[in-house]
């Protein structure tokens, strides 16, 4: 885009990411996904049927889960991503996050085309919740998508939601 007014300063966010196999991962980033994956077993999603788990690695390594939960009460429910968030931010408060992976169960009663396998992308909530542990703690959360046998790699969090409220 280009603007004929020189008045009118251009900007551009970008970043960039990688698609990793998952057996090229390193060991400790490995794990973590795997974390995330049987994280999906403490799902409870009635509602939407889509089962998340993610496992945040703490700087001490320690290595915290979540999982959706859901709610008859739609807006009650809360992302696998802001489950472990919150208990890592409670339980550990002074032990910054370093990475977060993020993995779906495969969807198995679904017999149309339209709801094809994608990536456990965060949605804006948990973006900006993860925004906020990365401005509190002054360093990035890597963030690990587990897509099949590939992991999609973004470096910071920070990455994912531009012009984040502050
Ligand atoms: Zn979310």
């Amino acid at each position: 885009m280009h603007s004929d007014n020189d008045n009118v300063k251009m900007s551009t966010f970008s970043f960039e990411y990688q698609r990793i196999p998952m057996s090229d991962l390193s060991e400790p980033d490995r794990e973590l996904c795997r974390r995330a994956e049987l994280a999906t077993g403490g799902s409870y999603s009635p509602y939407s049927n889509y089962k998340v788990g993610a496992a945040l690695r703490l700087t001490d390594n320690t290595v915290v889960a979540g999982a959706n939960q859901e709610n008859a009460s739609y807006p009650c429910g809360t992302c696998a991503e802001r489950t472990a968030l919150n208990y890592a931010q409670a339980n550990y408060p002074q032990v910054a996050v370093e990475a977060i992976a993020v993995a779906a169960a495969e969807v198995n009663d679904c017999n149309d085309d339209t709801c094809g396998h994608r990536p456990p992308y965060p949605c804006g909530l948990c973006r900006q919740a993860l925004a906020e542990a990365e401005h509190r703690q002054h360093i990035p959360v890597k963030v690990l998508l587990v897509d099949g046998d590939e992991v999609i790699v973004i470096p910071s969090a920070l990455c994912l939601l531009p012009f984040t409220f502050e």
